[in-house]
């Protein structure tokens, strides 16, 4: 599991979807109650399985690890406990996705890449970084989704295993970017709610998923 999340992290610092050391992703533990961490300011690129942090998820304490856990503890933490199917956390500073949290536009589904994600990504009110002011927004507006923009910062997604939380990251800044220069020559279409799950059906069995060995 640890290994899992070094490993994403890695590939987080070089997609390069989050500037600096901004962004952060946690995986739950196999006891439920905890979670594992990245640092607070530590370059993606550098990370070892030292500098992981384990964090109760009651508490928020760390029970695990040298390091200062990252500064958004209280998202993940009240994320882990009002979604009990959550096991995985992305939050990125992607730069498209972080342009409609700014306009207080929510990502909309002009095209089906955001399928699995859901059918567009709400934003949540702006509230300061780390704050557990942020992580009430940040959930409330999450619902049961698979995303959500924070005001003036970035987008957080959730799933059941880290490589799906990351993918839907890159999902989504993907849409983002696309809705974004899209939105540079006019108003583009939306696809309905109908056609999303339609797309979600036809995606279950998508690629080899129907092929038995
Ligand atoms: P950390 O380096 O403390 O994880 O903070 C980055 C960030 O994105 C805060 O919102
Ligand atoms: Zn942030």
């Amino acid at each position: 599991m640890r290994e899992t999340l070094l490993a994403i992290a890695h590939q987080f610092s070089q997609d390069q979807l989050s500037p600096g050391t901004t962004g952060n992703l946690s995986v739950r533990d196999e006891d439920g109650r905890s979670f594992w961490i990245t640092p607070s300011g530590i370059p993606f690129a550098s990370l070892s399985l030292d500098d992981l942090v384990r964090v109760d998820v009651e508490s928020t304490r760390v029970i695990d690890g040298t390091r200062a856990p990252s500064t958004e503890v209280p998202l993940h933490s009240m994320t882990y406990q009002r979604r009990t199917d959550v096991h995985a956390i992305v939050h990125a500073h992607s730069l498209y996705a972080t342009i409609f949290s700014t306009l207080n536009r929510p990502v909309k589904a002009v095209h089906y890449q955001l399928a699995r994600v859901g059918d567009e990504v709400p934003l949540a009110d702006y509230a300061t970084y780390g704050s557990k002011e942020l992580a009430n927004q940040a959930t409330n507006a999450l619902g049961n989704g698979g995303a959500v923009l924070l005001k003036n910062h970035g987008l957080m997604t959730v799933a059941a295993t880290l490589s799906e939380a990351y993918q839907y990251a890159l999902d989504v800044e993907w849409v983002a970017k696309l809705y974004f220069m899209a939105l540079q020559i006019g108003e583009p279409d939306v696809l309905t709610h109908d056609e999303m799950a339609r797309v979600r059906r036809e995606l279950d069995h998508y690629g080899q998923s129907s092929v038995t060995p």
